[in-house]
């Protein structure tokens, strides 16, 4: 037997997640957000519950590929672009829309030789300053790259910093419009928060990444609570072990709990080689039996251990849940200090994962 650690997708969640993003703009095009192996869900098992969008946006040339196996004829971009000069023969052959960001990009543009137009997004930096043109020089990198022999649609492009947060995105619209006055072509600037907190923001295409698994973009489960929005990942496991143990015992390494009386503690198969955060102290929820209980004692590698006392019927072979259907995601995320986009990303290969 294997251990009983899983993780289950919920397709239907999917589809009715990406559905709801297209309501909050029926008019915008979406490109689903699929980058790290569609953040963890991977990506095979995602393309079916997300097939009805209108493309798709990853990172990684491998994953485009895939998406093509998969049967994927529609539009799929490079939110990122491309590194080498090899890589535009790879966007050539699988008809890939690219981010471009740099000269360094468009010089290697230049050069390529392609069978068939490519169309670009031109990303302008707004404010975020990770990567793009200034609105200053954007014209002329419009003009450059508009010059490029085989280059299609161009497409402007820019990711804001704060669409979940206090300080929003008004100063990224400002230098945005202001770099793109009196330039043609389509706009793509909104991410999940932008598309949920931001209607000023969706223009021609969207950019939706985390609320089409069911998460927060703020991290906080709350903000999502009126949306509809569901969890596409269930952690499951179950107990393997329960101790009894006397006021004064200490649970796990370190020692970092103490019984303040008799109580049952459940030994849980999941542990940080699965992708469960180490950090994650007392108090940070798991759902054992249906029942809401909490984590006692350090995480280790191929375990954890969760107070029994509110679960008197729970024993060995009892379901327990770490995130997902029933505990949002982002609640075991805060808990730890983390989002749970990092918490879906870092399941670890070993979890064996099936859609449903
Ligand atoms: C990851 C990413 C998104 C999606 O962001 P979410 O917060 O997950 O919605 C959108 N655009 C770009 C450029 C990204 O890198």
């Amino acid at each position: 037997m294997p251990r009983p650690l899983s993780a289950t997708i919920h397709t239907a969640a999917l589809a009715s997640n990406l559905a709801i993003a297209r309501k909050y703009d029926p008019k915008s095009k979406i490109w689903a957000v699929v980058k790290a192996n569609a953040y963890g869900h991977g990506l095979a098992r995602a393309f079916p519950g997300l097939r009805a969008t209108d493309g798709f946006g990853l990172l990684d040339l491998e994953e485009a590929a895939k998406l093509r196996e998969l049967g994927w004829a529609g539009p799929i971009l490079l939110l990122e672009g491309f590194f080498r000069p090899t890589d535009i023969d790879v966007i050539d052959r699988y008809s890939l829309t690219t981010a471009v960001h740099c000269d360094e990009q468009l010089r290697m543009l230049e050069m390529a030789r392609l069978s068939k137009p490519v169309n670009l997004q031109l990303k302008m930096n707004s404010g975020m300053n990770r990567l793009g043109y200034t609105p200053e020089k954007f014209r002329t990198a419009w003009e450059r790259a508009r010059a490029v022999q085989g280059v299609g649609q161009i497409t402007l492009m820019t990711h804001f910093s704060d669409a979940d947060g206090p300080r929003g995105i008004a100063h990224q619209l400002d230098a945005f419009e202001r770099g793109a006055e009196g330039i043609a072509g389509a706009r793509s600037l909104a991410n999940s928060a932008a598309v949920l907190w931001h209607p000023d923001s969706h223009f021609d295409w969207v950019r939706p990444g985390i609320m089409l698994y069911g998460a927060s973009p703020s991290g906080v489960t709350a903000d999502i609570a009126d949306t509809g929005l569901k969890p596409a990942m269930t952690l499951q496991s179950e107990l393997i072990a329960v101790q009894t143990v006397e006021a004064g015992s200490s649970i796990g390494y370190g020692s970092t709990f103490t019984a303040g009386e008799s109580m049952r503690i459940g030994v849980v198969a999941c542990g940080y080689a699965d992708g469960y955060p180490r950090v994650a102290p007392e108090g940070t929820p798991v759902i054992v039996d249906g029942v809401k209980t909490k984590l006692v004692g350090r995480v280790s590698m191929d375990m954890l251990t969760v107070d029994l006392t509110p679960c008197p019927n729970a024993g060995i072979g009892s379901r327990v849940e770490l995130w997902g259907a029933n505990l949002p995601i982002d609640d075991v995320a805060s808990a730890a200090g983390t989002i749970g986009y990092e918490l879906m990303c870092a399941v670890a290969q070993r979890v064996p994962v099936r859609a449903e």
